[in-house]
């Protein structure tokens, strides 16, 4: 199927320019549309704040949520092959109904997989990887529109997950599953920044989110996530909240995953919001930054030195872990990270300025910008953060010498 109608991401602040847009709904549809476009991108769920999909006035964008979904799970070898277009929340029933589970997951399970772990998406927890840590095997359709399969003990590994989609359109991955576990979830109200232990409260269970409008120097509420097979975390540090609550103010808890510590299976407690219902209605914009976690504190007051700046345009904020993982594009490649996102309002001239003041604060602290959210970070410095860029660029070199794949954001920020 091939449209020329303006198809915006989910946020709506990107028209992408593409000259056509194809759903292939096979993969031999697929192939040959590879083959025979000279520039191409492939679209996940479009939930990426900036032009990173976009292939530009001559290229052909590929929406993939047509293909066979596809999700086969090996209960043996406790693994899933999943197709290039699905979406967590299909894959997490899927892989729940045979018992497994993934180690973790984003704030909402609406997004696709590939489109996440290609721009280095995560969760939280001190010992959680990004979601590309479970990736053992990519499926890559190639320039000429070949298959190539680069599998966790090949070379070029490093570079083939989080890969900004610059190597081809990624038609299965193969992901590592563990048994099904049940998880418990607590929030808590008004955590102070004056004395806070980052390490402790960090830690103190599975999967934590510190959320905060940077109104005061202090976190609004903590979100912990504990698995029920590890121990039941004390938590002295702030209040039990009384009601559920959204991470927004304002807006309904009933979007929310259930709260008060009511165990449930993995998949409707990690993400914070429900596959259900759409967080919100899109009218935001989100950036994210990726530090040394043992930088926390000192990040944390670089942000309140500037909190009513940020706190002019903002939503909410939310601080996370990530565990460093090995894929060279990662944001928490090579590096145990603190994770500062914000989400603001829906208004990018009143939202650049202080994106820019906010990149100046953090600059210290070699903040890498989420590949899928609004960042002003040049080339230059993108360089100086990632060790093993050069590396990506001699993979793409070799798998798409042409640059079918490599689009302005592509271009602009890595390979050129
Ligand atoms: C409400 C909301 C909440 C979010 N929460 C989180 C969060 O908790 N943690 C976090 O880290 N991020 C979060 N994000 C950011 C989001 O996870 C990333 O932007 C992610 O890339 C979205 O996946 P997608 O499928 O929508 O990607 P898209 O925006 O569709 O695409 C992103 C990139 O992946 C490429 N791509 C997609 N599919 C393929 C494929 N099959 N083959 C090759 N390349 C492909 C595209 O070309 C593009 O370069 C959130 C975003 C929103 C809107």
């Amino acid at each position: 199927m091939a449209g020329t109608a303006a198809v915006t991401n989910w946020a709506g602040n990107i028209t992408y320019t593409a000259k056509e847009v194809h759903r292939p709904e096979s993969l031999d549809a697929l192939r040959r549309l590879v083959a025979h476009s000279a520039s191409v991108r492939a679209l996940g769920s479009g939930h990426s704040f900036n032009e990173i999909a976009d292939p530009g006035v001559d290229g052909v964008l590929l929406a993939l949520d047509a293909l066979p979904a596809g999700a086969d799970v090996d209960t043996a070898a406790r693994t899933v092959r999943v197709g290039g277009g699905v979406r967590y929340a299909e894959l997490a029933r899927r892989v729940h109904a045979h018992g497994l589970a993934l180690p973790n997951m984003a704030s909402l399970p609406h997004i696709s997989v590939a489109g996440s772990v290609a721009t280095g998406t995560h969760g939280s927890g001190v010992a959680n990887g990004p979601l590309a840590s479970s990736v053992r095997e990519v499926e890559l359709v190639t320039a000429d529109g070949s298959a190539v399969t680069i599998a966790r003990d090949d070379s070029r590994f490093g570079g083939a997950v989080t890969s900004l989609g610059a190597l081809g359109v990624v038609a299965a991955l193969t992901l590592d599953l563990e048994p099904a576990y049940q998880v418990e979830q607590y929030v808590f109200t008004e955590l102070p920044l004056r004395g806070l232990d980052f390490e402790a409260v960090a830690a103190a269970a599975y999967s934590v989110s510190l959320f905060t409008d940077w109104r005061d120097p202090g976190f609004r509420q903590v979100w912990l996530k504990r698995r029920t097979d590890q121990p039941l975390p004390g938590f002295p540090w702030a209040t039990p909240a009384k009601v559920a609550l959204h991470p927004v103010p304002g807006m309904p808890a009933e979007y929310c995953t259930q709260q008060s510590g009511v165990p449930g299976p993995w998949h409707e407690r990690l993400p914070h919001f429900r596959p259900e219902f759409t967080p919100s209605s899109g009218a935001e914009l989100q950036s994210e930054y990726l530090m040394p976690r043992r930088h926390a504190i000192d990040i944390l007051h670089a942000i309140d030195g500037i909190r009513d700046t940020v706190a002019g345009v903002l939503q909410t904020c939310e601080v996370r872990t990530v565990a460093a993982d090995g894929q060279w594009l990662s944001p928490s490649h090579g590096r145990d990270t603190v994770a500062a996102h914000f989400t603001w309002v829906a208004d990018t001239a009143a939202v650049l300025p202080v994106v820019r003041r906010l990149e100046e604060a953090l600059r210290p602290f070699e903040a890498r910008p989420h590949w899928g959210k609004v960042f002003t970070t040049p080339a230059t410095e993108l360089r100086r953060l990632y060790p093993r860029l050069d590396d990506f660029r001699a993979l793409v070199q070799e798998l798409d010498p042409a640059g079918k794949f490599t689009n302005a954001f592509v271009r602009d920020l890595v390979t050129g």
